[in-house]
């Protein structure tokens, strides 16, 4: 992974080991943002599982939740776990448990052993007298494995007991709060109260990770802000259910682009709606967009593409940026090892000679296509120099070597 030095000031919080050995991730302290994804398979069904993990993990998932539900579904962790194994896919695993955690781990201890992380909402951990007995199972389980929690609160999962008592408290005040600054107060004292549970039990501080998940953006920001400032755990950052398409990707942006810039957020996930058959790998590939987007981390090399006006006619340009973009997505899981660094490479693909010079100077290689009336050559730019001009069919392919030959002339050195 690359990490250049971060344009932020990160928030200080307690580094969380996740995994052991070659597949382990840090979460927190000075590490980058780590990206999360979430499986939508039925975890019951090991191989779809395994194959969704390795799909996600390809595209540069560095931690994977899946839900643990049900008997069958915990009964198939392990499998799955070996099945990455076998395949050498050595990403960590999140089992996500509501409601009926206690019992799954408590029945399946190979489950329990399989998993990297436990993710615990403590809104669905049961209630009266049964919620502190089932926590303390799940926090039992995490101790005695040495495994770290995500204490996750969901505002759609809030525990109604902490709400009654803090609206009452608030109804008592001699002016009482908004609601809406009540329920984030609940989602706060929810995972506070619970962590502090949790090391109460014999869970280490450096084994705990927070987050308290809303929809709207603002109410992510405010609650992100308060909770960052009132402990030093590492906060994973995620607007829940933020819907499909522009919408869900705007929208998640938004609010993590505003967090991640004041330091706030050790690991992210896009909690995008697929669409139906859509992949669900496009949720990494949002969170890897925000990051590099911001200069964070770098994960693949970006295309720099005008958006095209009157004065392209063709699409030409328009296919051979989404050409080369795809080109160098799929290029990275084997440049990744052979090329390090090559995730900080920059290729421009301009439409005409207004930017187009320009802009391809700027980038490590650039290519500026012809506008309409323009004299249909391709002048392409190495390093900000012009090195060759290009014409006829076969701009596309030609270009595409002399990116290959780039890459491995400035970053094959060091393999
Ligand atoms: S570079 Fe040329 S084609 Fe692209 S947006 Fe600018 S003027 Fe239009």
């Amino acid at each position: 992974m690359s990490s250049p030095a971060s344009p932020v000031q990160r928030r200080p919080s307690v580094p969380v080991q996740v995994g052991y050995g070659a597949g382990s991730v840090s979460v927190g302290g000075d590490h980058p943002v780590v990206v999360q994804s979430m499986t939508n398979t039925d975890t019951a069904d090991a191989v779809g599982t395994a194959i969704q993990i390795a799909q996600l993990a390809k595209a540069g998932s560095e931690l994977v939740r899946i839900t643990v539900n049900s008997e069958e579904a915990a009964a198939a962790v392990a499998e799955i776990r070996a099945r990455l194994d076998d395949m050498g896919v050595n990403v960590p695993l999140i089992g996500d448990f509501h409601f009926n955690g206690h019992r799954l781990l408590t029945k399946h201890p190979a489950c329990a052993q399989a998993l990297a992380k436990y993710r615990i909402n403590p809104g669905n951990v049961g209630r009266g007298k049964k919620k502190d007995e089932q926590f303390a199972t799940l926090i039992g389980f995490a101790r005695d494995h040495t495994k770290p929690v995500r204490i996750g609160v969901n505002w759609g999962s809030l525990d109604q007991e902490l709400v009654v008592r803090l609206m009452d408290e608030n109804a008592r005040r001699a002016e009482p709060l908004d609601t809406a600054i009540v329920t984030r107060e609940a989602l706060i004292v929810s995972a506070l109260e619970s962590a502090q549970r949790a090391e109460e039990l014999g869970l280490r501080h450096d084994q705990i990770i927070l987050s308290v998940k809303m929809s709207g953006v603002q109410d992510l920001i405010a609650v992100y802000r308060a909770l960052a400032a009132r402990c030093d755990y590492p906060l994973h950052l995620g607007l829940t259910e933020a819907g499909m398409g522009s919408k869900g990707i705007v929208a998640s942006t938004a609010a993590l682009a505003v967090l991640l810039q004041e330091g706030i957020g050790d690991t992210i996930r896009i909690s995008l709606t697929p669409e139906p058959g859509g992949d669900r790998t496009q949720e990494v590939v949002v969170a890897q967009e925000i990051l590099q987007s911001m200069g964070l981390r770098a994960f693949t090399p970006q295309v720099v593409a005008c958006p095209g006006c009157g004065r392209t006619t063709s699409t030409t340009f328009q296919q051979l940026a989404q050409d080369i973009q795809s080109y160098l997505r799929q290029q990275m899981p084997i440049w990744r090892a052979q090329y390090p660094g090559v995730e900080n490479l920059t290729v421009a693909v301009m439409g005409c000679v207004v930017n187009g010079p320009g802009e391809s100077k700027h980038a490590n290689i650039g290519i500026s296509l012809p506008g309409t009336g323009e004299v249909p050559v391709a002048p392409v730019y190495v390093d900000g120099e012009k090195t060759v001009t290009l014409k006829g069919e076969q701009i596309a392919v030609e270009f595409q070597q002399i990116v290959d030959a780039y890459v491995v002339r400035r970053f094959g050195g060091h393999a």
